[in-house]
């Protein structure tokens, strides 16, 4: 398996004296393969961007494992740099992670550079860059703020695919997008992935893309993970009450199709004081006493729930 992550827990500390817990990750279990898209949606807050941190090692979980390759990264001291290299990222917000006094040439070579490669060496892999993901050589002197929006994340994709990486985490890479340049990007996602057998972990709440991306979904509820399954199982026979309410708000074309959005009442209750019992209990329409005093476990096989009711 390419990435497994075992009940992996991410507490931050609150308070002045930082005594209180919010539980942002709580025991969160999955493994993704390779030329595997794995989804992971829900909510803003409900902690699938701390799952991606923490499989980055951008954090370090409180408890639990997250293995490349059957190797405990979480566990090392120190990632060593041959790991950290086939593992990269894709993020929402491009800006934040190009420098801007670097312009867009240097900008792609940089991991080439970091890499032991010089200007000279490195020239053909930009250019192939370039090409791979549509940039043009006039915009290789330009700093980032005289790029559009598109072009931007166009570079921060081409720097995490730069190092052929097996494993890459997109967390809401086209959520700043407009929809012509999100096709474009999603393209390139799926064309890399075929060409190189690398796997994704794609974090967003849009489920219309995550549909067309992913071949596996994990819908988060409050830290934990409360619906696993193949997409089409998913999106086609949610179990939980929570999936069935998101699938529920994806806008369609055909308002004549007769499909009833399900209203959730209240919001998130806060992971710093969740709920006892099912942590949607405070919402769900099918809320029983049992459901306030009794957690309930993921079962099933491929498709598995966390709901005593299924
Ligand atoms: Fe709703 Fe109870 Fe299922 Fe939780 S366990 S989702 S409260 S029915």
């Amino acid at each position: 398996m390419l990435i497994e992550v075992v009940n992996l827990k991410k507490y931050f500390g609150s308070g002045v004296f930082k005594k209180s817990k919010i539980k942002a990750v709580d025991g969160v279990s999955f493994e993704i393969g390779r030329n595997e898209t794995f989804a992971l949606v829900g909510e803003s807050g409900c902690g699938k961007s701390t799952v991606g941190r923490c499989v980055l090692d951008l954090i370090r979980p409180t408890d639990g494992q997250v293995r490349f390759k059957g190797m405990n990264i979480s566990g090392m001291n120190e990632v060593p740099h041959d790991i950290r290299k086939r593992i990269q990222a894709i993020f929402q917000d491009a800006d934040g992670t190009l420098n801007p006094r670097m312009k867009v040439f240097d900008l792609m070579m940089e991991p080439y550079r970091i890499n032991g490669l010089n200007n000279g060496q490195g020239k053909k892999k930009v250019a192939d860059l370039m090409e791979m993901v549509n940039i043009t050589p006039d915009l290789l002197g330009r700093y980032p703020h005289e790029l559009s929006g598109g072009q931007r994340q166009r570079i921060g994709i081409a720097r995490a695919m730069a190092l052929n990486p097996e494993f890459i985490v997109a967390d809401e890479p086209a959520a700043s997008l407009d929809l012509s340049v999100q096709a474009q990007m999603l393209d390139l996602m799926k064309k890399f992935q075929a060409e190189h057998d690398v796997g994704y972990l794609y974090i967003s709440h849009n489920l219309k893309i995550v549909k067309l991306m992913a071949d596996r979904v994990a819908v988060m509820y409050l830290g934990k993970l409360v619906e696993v399954g193949k997409t089409g199982d998913v999106f086609n026979c949610a179990k939980h009450p929570y999936t069935q309410a998101l699938i529920s708000a994806i806008p369609v074309h055909n308002t004549r199709a007769g499909r009833k959005r399900i209203l959730l009442k209240g919001d998130v209750p806060s992971p710093l004081n969740p709920p006892a019992g099912c942590r949607f209990s405070t919402r769900c329409p099918y809320c029983e006493k049992k459901c306030r005093t009794e957690e309930p476990i993921l079962v099933g096989d491929k498709h598995i729930v966390a709901c005593h009711l299924r």
